[in-house]
């Protein structure tokens, strides 16, 4: 993936690397808890909700100066990416919804952060919290999407921020809203299906801002890149990654969706570029 006009505003980032806090501020999860959750590209946003208390309310922040430039290249490339989404997702909100967009902070960390929707460490992987509108990122996540995942390559780290982006547009569009409506209305295996739907729109909305960025010449995609995607969608698919927890594979608790749902949705995304087509909730392969 090449840049043809990266965009480096930092007027919605905030930096916290180099600041975090002590350990024992965060913990109490559980250790299999902690184990999934790992494993997790983008943490549930509602899900978040319920760890609130978890953990980062007390603790005192340290502050390490020498790692306040960590992982410099990668927090460049994913801040324009950053960018770009807000770019791509202001112009279908003004031309295609009539609608106004409103974009989200950035926020880089490194260990342990806080958030309006609980503490947050990197293993929990990057999440949006809908609460203080922000995208959370500790860098050292994508050394983990590349190594352990095998999932290198530039669309495949660009596609975990789109996604996170995603959430942030399921926010304005009040999707996430209802979801919480049915949160403790409804059986959790009737939950956990429509967050599956909930993440593979985000996963759609990510193959969007891939093919938008191209069409208004902000990206060049370069061949690998959509395979490195994919290979991202593929790899962090919860049968694929409760195979490797548990070792076996319990649809009904799944909430991202199957390896084969996250590369069809991202790739549907990609390929069309529309937002008409992105109604996972409607879908008759879903229900
Ligand atoms: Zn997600």
């Amino acid at each position: 993936m090449k840049w043809i006009k990266r965009n480096d505003s930092d007027t919605h980032y905030e930096d916290r690397r180099g600041k975090s806090m002590k350990r024992g501020a965060i913990g109490g999860i559980g250790g299999l808890i902690v184990v999934v959750i790992a494993l997790l590209l983008g943490q549930n946003p509602l899900e978040m909700l319920n760890l609130v208390g978890a953990g980062a309310e007390q603790g005192t922040e340290v502050y390490d100066s020498s790692r306040a430039n960590e992982n410099e290249d990668l927090k460049i490339f994913s801040l324009g990416v950053f960018n770009s989404a807000n770019d791509v997702w202001s112009e279908i909100f003004r031309e295609q919804l009539g609608k106004e967009y409103r974009k989200p902070v950035f926020v880089t960390f490194t260990d342990q952060t806080r958030s309006e929707c609980g503490g947050a460490s990197a293993e929990t992987g990057p999440f949006y919290c809908q609460l203080d509108e922000k995208v959370y990122i500790d860098l050292s996540f994508f050394h983990v999407l590349s190594q352990r995942f095998k999932a290198p390559g530039d669309l495949a780290m660009a596609y975990v921020t789109a996604h996170e982006v995603g959430h942030h547009v399921q926010k304005l569009l009040g999707t996430l809203d209802q979801l919480n409506q049915y949160l403790g209305r409804i059986s959790e295996v009737e939950y956990n299906k429509l967050n599956v739907k909930l993440e593979l729109q985000a996963d759609f909305f990510a193959g969007l801002w891939a093919h938008q960025a191209q069409k208004m010449g902000i990206i060049l995609l370069e061949p690998g890149d959509l395979e490195s995607a994919i290979q991202a969608a593929e790899a962090i698919g919860d049968d694929r990654l409760q195979k490797q927890a548990q070792g076996y594979t319990s649809p009904d608790s799944f909430t991202h969706g199957t390896s084969a749902q996250r590369m069809y949705w991202f790739n549907k995304g990609y390929q069309t570029g529309d937002i008409r087509m992105s109604d996972t909730f409607n879908d008759p392969s879903l229900n």
